[in-house]
């Protein structure tokens, strides 16, 4: 399987070809078509799957197709750690190369202010943590009316983090209709709670 044969668009295609990305990866495999279709996704899936690309590359994909050019956030990725969001970030600037695609990276235990500057350029995709996005969106700062799709990464560490109260009022801001991705490398009773308030008629996918 190629990432042709997943329905990625020719830019995508070059990309990933310079990057040296020969094939897709099972989680990609699996995922980018359900993502593409606008379907919601629980995917159980670790560190290294390629899980990122599996949710970045369709949402990227629905940028590149999009006719409707005015910049607004459409993409929220939560994450439990400032470290994942810069990485997830840094995909998402690796894989968008060569596209208009605007992506920002926001997180708490720095000062708020750069972020506000790079928010006050416009962005398509904000990747966060949930602390620094509520009080973005509390002070609002950011409009998140036309959201499109919103993605928990890792939502198990953020569960042990002690996020779900911050979850739950950042879920509170956002437009009921929307596409939701929820990633999570182990599941307990927990994070199945989570998910079934968050997902509908999701596409079960496990690596
Ligand atoms: P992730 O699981 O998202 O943290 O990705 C793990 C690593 O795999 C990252 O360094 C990616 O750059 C790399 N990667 C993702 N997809 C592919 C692919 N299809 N082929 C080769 N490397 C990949």
């Amino acid at each position: 399987m190629s990432f042709a044969d997943l329905g990625l668009a020719a830019t995508l295609q070059t990309q990933l070809a310079n990057l040296g990305y020969l094939t897709p990866t099972p989680i990609q495999q699996a995922a980018i078509p359900a993502v593409l279709a606008g379907k919601d996704v629980m995917a159980g899936a670790q560190t290294g799957t390629g899980k990122t690309a599996a949710f970045a590359l369709p949402l990227i994909q629905r940028h590149i197709q999009r006719q409707d050019k005015a910049i607004r956030i459409r993409v929220l990725v939560l994450t439990p750690t400032r470290e994942l969001a810069q990485q997830v970030y840094q995909s998402f600037i690796k894989y968008s190369g060569g596209t208009e695609l605007r992506t920002v990276v926001a997180y708490g235990g720095v000062s708020i202010n750069p972020q506000l500057e790079a928010l006050q350029q416009g962005c398509e995709v904000l990747v966060a943590t949930p602390g620094r996005l509520l009080e973005l969106a509390i002070k609002e700062l950011i409009d998140l009316s036309h959201l499109e799709t919103l993605i928990l990464d890792e939502a198990d560490r953020m569960l042990d983090m002690g996020f779900i109260v911050d979850i739950a009022r950042i879920l509170k801001r956002l437009p009921e209709t929307r596409q939701t991705l929820f990633f999570s490398a182990t599941f307990n009773d927990e994070v199945f709670a989570l998910s079934k308030t968050l997902l509908k008629q999701p596409e079960l996918i496990e690596v």
